[in-house]
């Protein structure tokens, strides 16, 4: 692990299988954290916060480090791509396109921030008899917990505005794939990152993620994953009343309106389902599409479908990879038979893939109904529920009828009915004729289980900060 700047190993010597989703080999070990290697990493980002040689250092000079973090990352693209396929089973042409300049735009855009951060001042009471300002000082030390869909992407969106803040970190990657936030903490120390700034410990959520979730060294959680455990996170977090931004699960609708454009909204209800095998929060699992145009639209994701090459993410032609691991397809798996014995009927795919790894046919689904799990919870996997509507009040009232309000997608040339149904969807974002794409200057988050908080843009960085009050009589 990496805790104060240098290679540590594990206090008790247990490991994790590193395991190739591909075909199911044992590539590598990492170390299963103990309670005592939890303490140390915290004592040692919080003892570099306290030192004050990052938060304290010339906001010019912060930006100019995390600059260098972004240029170090796409130096090592190809390593950093290739290690996120072999450990999470993704196309590493899409890591190489995605994941990783992702990740080099998030430090690049919060290096901007380091030198734009200030507060403000107030008149409180007549002029000249009082000075009252605000200060925005760091929130001290963060424990940033991240899932294994998008390792090194989920790594960046926590330590780009926590550092541009001025906080420290312990970072804990998934257990499944825990490989490039490794290398990133070896890059980042390379760029001059001081001592203690970030910490990579690796290990079991159960066990090293909710020690720091109640670790009274800890100020604030930066959580993305599931539902679930965000539910437990935030009573964990409640002995010291750590501070929690909290990106959950998704279940998102998108809706194809009759007039819309269907050689572009086609592909892209597609690939919102299919990229990254599903394995994206804000997937478009749930497809509502106007009965005029139900065939159409169904048929073309089917071909899309079918024709979409699978197998090892290292080979440059493949679309879809494996899923993470036998456990999460077992799930997947069972979601869609479940369905089925429910009376949903398949229209393609609903099997698993062939050869070792961890592969699952695109699945689509329909006759299903709004009470049916595999309508209602995330099933994080390449398998799509489609319906049609008649009525679009009724499209909304479907879309909205979830727990979850991560994102919705509209597709329509209908422009004063789209901005219409931006109000009127319940999701933290809302995509208009676009198939979706993030970007560090636009605010992401859920609301209602999707989550607290919002990541990127100011509302992101402002999320590691906190406001101090200052009152002068003159
Ligand atoms: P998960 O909740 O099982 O695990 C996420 C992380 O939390 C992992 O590092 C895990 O080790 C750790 N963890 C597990 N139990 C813990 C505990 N009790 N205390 C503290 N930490 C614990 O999620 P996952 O299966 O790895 O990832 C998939 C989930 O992530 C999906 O629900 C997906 O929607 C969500 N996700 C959300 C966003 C978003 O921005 N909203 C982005 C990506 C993924």
């Amino acid at each position: 692990m990496h805790i104060d700047g240098a290679w540590q190993p594990s206090d008790g010597g247990a490991r994790l299988d590193v395991i190739n989703p591909a075909n199911g080999a044992v590539i590598s070990t990492i170390a299963d954290a103990s309670l005592t290697d939890v303490d140390r990493a915290v004592a040692a980002a919080r003892a570099a916060f306290e030192r004050n040689d990052w938060a304290c250092l010339q906001p010019n000079a912060r930006g100019q480090l995390l600059w260098r973090i972004a240029e170090a990352i796409e130096a090592h693209a190809d390593e950093f791509a290739r290690l996120e396929c072999l450990d999470n089973g993704k196309p590493m042409l899409a890591a190489r396109r995605g994941d990783v300049p992702g990740a080099a735009d998030t430090f690049r855009y919060f290096a901007g921030w380091c030198t734009k951060i200030t507060g403000q001042t107030m008149q409180v009471s007549r002029p000249g008899q009082t000075f009252a300002y605000t200060l925005r000082e760091p929130l001290g030390v963060v424990a940033a917990i991240v899932p294994w869909n998008f390792p090194l992407l989920m790594a960046a969106w926590k330590l780009a505005p926590a550092l541009a803040a001025g906080c420290t970190v312990v970072l804990k990657p998934a257990e499944d794939t825990s490989l490039t936030a490794l290398r990133l903490a070896e890059v980042m120390a390379d760029c001059g990152l001081p001592a203690g700034v970030v910490n990579v410990i690796t290990g079991r959520g159960a066990s090293v993620g909710a020690a720091l979730t109640r670790h009274p060294g800890v100020d604030k959680v930066a959580f993305t994953g599931s539902t679930q455990i965000g539910k437990e996170i935030i009573a964990a977090a409640a002995g010291n009343l750590k501070k929690l931004t909290l990106e959950l699960g998704g279940k998102s609708p998108t809706l194809i309106l009759p007039d819309a454009d269907l050689a572009k909204a086609i592909p892209a209800a597609a690939m919102g389902i299919f990229h990254n095998a599903g394995q994206v929060c804000a997937a478009g699992s749930r497809l509502y599409v106007h009965a005029d145009i139900f065939d159409q639209v169904t048929e073309g994701i089917i071909q899309r479908a079918r024709a979409m090459r699978s197998g090892p993410g290292e080979v440059p032609t493949t679309e879809l990879g494996p899923l993470v691991s036998q456990r999460h397809r077992e799930r997947v798996h069972g979601y869609v038979a479940s369905g089925m014995a429910g009376g949903a009927q398949l229209l393609t795919g609903g099997a698993r893939g062939e050869g070792e790894g961890y592969f699952y046919e695109p699945t689509i689904l329909t006759g299903t109904t709004q009470d049916m799990s595999i309508v209602r919870e995330e099933i994080f996997g390449p398998v799509l529920v489609a319906e049609r509507f008649n009525d679009l009040d009724e499209a909304v009232q479907r879309a909205n009828d979830s727990d979850f309000g991560l994102s919705a997608t509209v597709w329509t040339t209908n422009l004063g009915l789209a901005h219409g149904l931006a109000r009127r969807l319940e999701a933290g974002t809302i995509r208009v004729n676009t198939g979706g794409g993030t970007d560090p200057n636009q605010p992401f988050g859920g609301t209602k289980q999707s989550g607290w908080g919002r990541e990127f843009g100011e509302e992101g960085l402002l999320e590691y900060m906190q406001t101090k009050s200052v009152l002068m009589t003159l």
